[in-house]
């Protein structure tokens, strides 16, 4: 239906599937499927019909899977359990023993640890670069190097990568480019369209949106999509149905969320910067965020999530920050249409581990009216200051 042609959020309301394949009514079934019935035997030994297992694909996960090519302008996309599983089963699905992987050393810390602990165990030399690396990944790239995987802005630190340098130089190389792309969703970054071969989201934060479905989709473009999908079905990890169609009805309204998302969090990251007790705003959007030209460069938006340096303190200040708060939950994840609040967590990192004046403090801004966060947020510095900070 969409043809590229129309607004975001025109696609958006239409993409996925076609109300007349189900007697008009405007949403897909939730086909809950594990058995599908063939006509007859010669059928069934050929398994020559659409659907012929639940863990290959039903209506309910091509409704959700066309509407996410349709927005990465990729051939195929895979829907997994979570965003996780979406960053997992790419690299399974590619890498082998005695190959090499780089990722970036601010990726999102659970792909961190899978790198560390079981692709290190399967035989895979696991390597970190320097998020600014830019065109320079070409001096790591080494004859072996199967997968560069990226993730721009890094997780928690919001350092902004040279995604089309990195893929040029990997495509030289024979790599594949990887990306997970959560914080921008294609609608802000269509990764395909930089050099990316194989696009990832944790589709638990803005295409769900709510806070109640843990889910991921990865999109390929044509030379990866038959690998992609043979790993999907070998490792068997399937969405349930309801969480699949949770996540096609939270798409609808992603675009006007994300303008809201993206405003509050512009305005309130931009009144943070002059508020005495923080030292720096980490949020690529603002022009003194040191990679804000590269943002604007390659991004035509920005989302609800990003990071604040205290000047001075420690652990005592940040958690007397976070106890004041009042709207912001404190929590993991993000996505959702409520406020979080959760300090980052840099120990892992080898390279990108910064100097930063004070603890760094992660703030997803929710759909709430912005002047009630600022003054919750006022409580939090408050209390931090009274903390000694
Ligand atoms: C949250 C997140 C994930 C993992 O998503 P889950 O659904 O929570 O497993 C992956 N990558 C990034 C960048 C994330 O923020």
């Amino acid at each position: 239906m969409a043809d590229g042609k129309l607004g975001l959020n025109t696609q958006l309301a239409h993409i996925g599937n076609n109300p007349r394949d189900f007697f008009g009514f405007v949403n897909p079934p939730v086909v809950h499927a594990s058995t599908v019935l063939y006509p007859d035997a010669k059928t069934m030994s050929e398994r020559n019909q659409k659907y012929t297992y639940g863990t290959r694909g039903t209506p309910t996960t091509d409704a959700l899977a066309n509407a996410i090519n349709e927005l990465e302008g990729s051939a195929g996309t895979i829907v997994v359990p979570s965003g996780l599983a979406a960053v997992t089963v790419p690299l399974l699905s590619f890498l082998a023993a005695g190959d090499h992987i780089l990722l970036v050393d601010s990726v999102y810390g659970p792909t961190r640890h899978f790198a560390d602990t079981m692709l290190t165990r399967l035989g895979v030399q696991v390597e970190y670069y320097e998020p600014h690396i830019g065109a320079g990944i070409t001096g790591l790239l080494r004859p072996n190097t199967k997968v560069v995987f990226t993730e721009s802005p890094g997780s928690n630190t919001f350092e902004v990568q040279d995604i089309p340098a990195i893929a040029k130089a990997a495509r030289v190389a024979g790599a594949i480019v990887m990306m997970d792309n959560t914080w921008a969703t294609p609608l802000y970054f269509r990764p395909l369209d930089h050099g990316v071969d194989i696009s990832i989201h944790a589709a638990t934060k803005y295409p769900a949106g709510h806070s109640d479905v843990l889910i991921g989709t990865v999109s390929a473009n044509e030379t990866h999509w038959k690998a992609l999908y043979e790993g999907f079905v070998t490792l068997g990890t399937c969405s349930g149905p309801d969480d699949v169609y949770q996540t096609l009805r939270g798409l609808r309204t992603m675009g006007v969320r994300l303008e809201r998302h993206q405003k509050s969090t512009l305005e309130i990251a931009a009144w943070l910067e002059g508020q005495k007790g923080v030292a720096r705003v980490l949020h690529p959007g603002l022009p003194s965020h040191p990679d804000h030209a590269l943002w604007k460069r390659d991004f035509t938006g920005s989302s609800g999530i990003f990071s604040i340096v205290l000047d001075g303190g420690g652990k005592p200040q940040a958690h007397a920050f976070l106890d004041a708060l009042q709207t912001f939950g404190l929590g993991y994840s993000w996505g959702g249409f409520e406020s979080l609040a959760v300090q980052v967590f840099l120990g892992d990192r080898t390279i990108a581990k910064g100097q930063y004046e004070g603890p760094l403090l992660r703030l997803q801004i929710g759909l709430e009216d912005v002047d009630d966060l600022k003054a919750d947020l006022t409580r939090g510095l408050n209390a931090a200051a009274a903390a000694g900070a």
